[in-house]
């Protein structure tokens, strides 16, 4: 487990089993605790609570015949297992989920990653049994409303990208990016245009970015950020060439800045007869102030599960959406869901879409988040403007208040998240963006993002979103300013921080690449 891992030793008697650090897909060293609540480290291990004979419970015995194992497949000896009574079971297991850090229990600005608060009411309607239920086999006729409400999200998915079409196909935000850029091949195919091999990717893009890129079996032609913190238009149009398949852009960025020079972007692409993919992450930016349709994007997937409030983390369950233009349509892959003129919906395949780039997942959709997706888009309704409002005031108060303790790279407005910089403790204190991150445990917030954007040393990327308070946001702000004076008059509090963690710092990235999942007994 953690320490172990940590330390690359086993288990010593008496440690505290803990779930083991969480490595978030930015490269943050996710927390795995805050405050310490529930019991202290004097939880002992499920072992240490054995006593022969003790059971949690019993299984029936069934008069069935006995299954002869072969002989070579039996255990020699029984397994060692921990025998408890079915309260100590339960204790402890509870005592353990106390010390896990959610959107539920404390505020979680990991930036990119929009980890705001998901009405519970999203989670009552996936839940209604005639959507629970569904069997993924289910006859068309038999899911009607089901489709209906896919065929809705879809419509609303158009409307807020400023595209004409919708699939609900791919399971997350990357697959979305995979299948956006399949559309791009198959597209220029179709064009007569398969020599171009390039697409463009700024030097902020999410990792996911250049990784699909390359998985499309694409070149990835990176760009830079100019001094203003916009993708460098100069530099842009000096690689647009006839080898341009597409330019994949994030926008607001990862920096949390609306690139002022975006229009100018896609129509260098387009007139050197590349398309335009709008990574559409951070779209809880500008949702309903501002489409990628109208910016001239060609492309844009969603992340239902950042933007449209599904609970997400530990990797799922999520969705993807993708909405493209009316030329890209014919690609989409099967099955797609249309609705009929008599009003009823219906799955069209290869043999009605021909042109189809083929199934990129086994069934349309995790039809769960799109329902909450679905609640939350008609929950908001036109309001979801306000949404996007709230998102980016709340990050601008936080930029103000943070901005003389730590530095700010960009001296502009933020959208959705602020991207700061440690690189003042650092070179003044020795206190690193790491180092910080640690310390807001001590203060019982989950850390930001940090080290990403991979342009902003020692970046601390903070995401606030809408759903927080002025009270938290406050509580926060003044936690970072407290660590920012901590680093000045004792850095060595923050340097060795977390303190009042169950497990204090750990070698994330050993723990990653050899965990030790299982409990190993001493000699
Ligand atoms: C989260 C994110 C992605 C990838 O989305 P997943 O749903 O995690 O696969 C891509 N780009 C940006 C900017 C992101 O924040």
């Amino acid at each position: 487990m953690t320490g172990a891992a940590g330390s690359g030793r086993r288990v010593p008697a008496g440690h505290v089993p803990v779930p083991g650090p969480r490595t978030w897909p930015d490269g943050t060293g996710g927390a795995s605790a805050g405050r310490v609540q529930g019991p202290g480290p004097g939880v002992a291990l499920l072992y240490e609570k054995s006593r022969p004979g003790r059971r949690a419970g019993t299984l029936p015995s069934y008069p069935l015949a006995k299954v002869e194992v072969p002989e070579g497949l039996r255990r020699s000896a029984p397994p060692r297992l921990p025998e408890v009574s079915e309260p100590d079971l339960v204790r402890h297991f509870t005592a353990l989920s106390a010390r896990n850090y959610g959107v539920d229990t404390g505020f979680y600005p990991l930036g990119s990653c929009t980890m705001k608060h998901n009405p519970r009411v999203g989670e009552r309607l996936a839940a209604l049994p005639g959507f629970r239920d569904l069997h993924p086999h289910q006859e068309l006729d038999g899911c009607q409303g089901a489709l209906d409400l896919m065929w809705r999200l879809q419509v609303l998915l158009a409307e807020v990208a400023g595209l004409d079409a919708v699939t609900l196909q791919p399971a997350a935000g990357s697959q979305g990016e995979l299948l956006g850029l399949m559309l791009v091949r198959a597209c220029l195919a179709a064009r007569g245009e398969s020599g171009r091999a390039e697409v463009i990717v700024p030097d902020t893009a999410h990792g996911t970015n250049p990784a699909s890129v390359a998985m499309a079996g694409f070149d990835v032609v990176p760009v830079a950020t100019d001094a203003r913190g916009n993708v460098d238009v100069g530099e842009v149009r000096a690689r647009v060439s006839g080898r341009t398949a597409a330019l994949m852009l994030t926008n607001p960025s990862t920096l949390g800045l609306f690139d002022e020079g975006v229009e100018e972007l896609t129509r260098l692409v387009h007139d050197a007869g590349g398309l335009c993919y709008y990574d559409g992450a951070n779209l809880n930016a500008v949702c309903g102030i501002s489409r990628p349709g109208d910016m001239g994007f060609d492309i844009v997937h969603f992340n239902l599960h950042k933007t449209f409030a599904t609970p997400h983390g530990g990797g799922g369950p999520g969705a993807g959406p993708l909405a493209v233009t009316a030329e890209l349509e014919p690609f989409l892959p099967v099955p797609v869901l249309v609705r009929r003129a008599d009003g009823s919906f219906a799955l069209e395949r290869e043999a009605e879409r021909p042109l189809s780039v083929g199934q990129v997942r086994g069934f349309p959709g995790p039809f769960g988040v799109l329902v909450r997706a679905y609640a939350f888009l008609r929950a908001w309704g036109p309001g979801l403007r306000e949404m996007s409002q709230a998102a980016v005031l709340n990050a601008n108060y936080l930029l103000a208040r943070l901005r003389d303790a730590y530095e700010l790279p960009y001296d502009r407005l933020c959208m959705h998240e602020l991207v700061l910089s440690a690189r003042n403790l650092k070179r003044d204190h020795g206190v690193s963006a790491l180092d910080v991150a640690k310390r807001l445990m001590d203060y019982g917030f989950h850390p930001p993002t940090i080290y990403f954007p991979l342009v902003v040393p020692e970046a601390l990327m903070i995401e606030p979103t809408e759903t927080e308070s002025k009270e938290t946001l406050d509580a926060f702000a003044d936690a970072m300013l407290a660590i920012a004076r901590e680093a000045q008059t004792d850095p060595q509090l923050v340097r060795s921080a977390p303190h009042a963690t169950v497990v204090k710092r750990l070698d994330e990235a050993r723990a990653v690449k050899q965990p030790i999942v299982r409990h190993r007994f001493d000699p």
